[in-house]
């Protein structure tokens, strides 16, 4: 348990690191199973219309193209009747949950502890998170946004 925990917690700094460019925050107001996906045209073709509505800053990802989402939860976090505890520093409350394009879920503390969350999925963070905010081209940048 103690290895895998910490191999998961290796990949997910090597994610963030591949990622850091791309981690943005984007918090879906609607389930993603109802989001219209962009069904791909030629890439080409995506880029020439987006070229005569918005600069690229200023365009909205979408869901294939941020590396995460992210909010803050500043309440104790329970799962399966469990208070949930940071393994690192045994923090209960003001968490930053992240929900990866893979679909996991992801915690970080105040202390900036990382870990995997298996009892938590996509739908919940769907079913939990606000309306979407604003974008972050770094995950630091997003921190600092949510106040972490
Ligand atoms: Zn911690």
């Amino acid at each position: 348990m103690f290895f895998r925990r910490a191999r998961e917690d290796r990949a997910f700094r090597e994610a963030q690191r591949a990622g850091y460019e791309l981690f943005l925050q984007l918090q879906a107001a609607q389930p993603w199973p109802d989001f219209p996906e962009q069904t791909a045209p030629a890439p080409a073709a995506e880029e020439a219309v987006a070229a005569d509505f918005l600069p690229p800053e200023l365009r909205v990802p979408s869901r294939q193209e941020v590396a995460g989402l992210m909010m803050r939860w500043l309440q104790p976090l329970i799962i399966e009747d469990e208070v949930r505890t940071c393994p690192g520093c045994g923090a209960y409350r003001d968490w930053i949950v992240f929900c990866m394009r893979d679909d996991s879920v992801w915690l970080r503390c105040r202390a900036g502890h990382e870990t995997k969350e298996p009892g938590l999925d996509a739908a919940w963070y769907n079913r939990n998170s606000g309306p979407v905010e604003r974008f972050h081209p770094t995950l630091e940048e997003g921190l600092r946004h949510l106040g972490h």
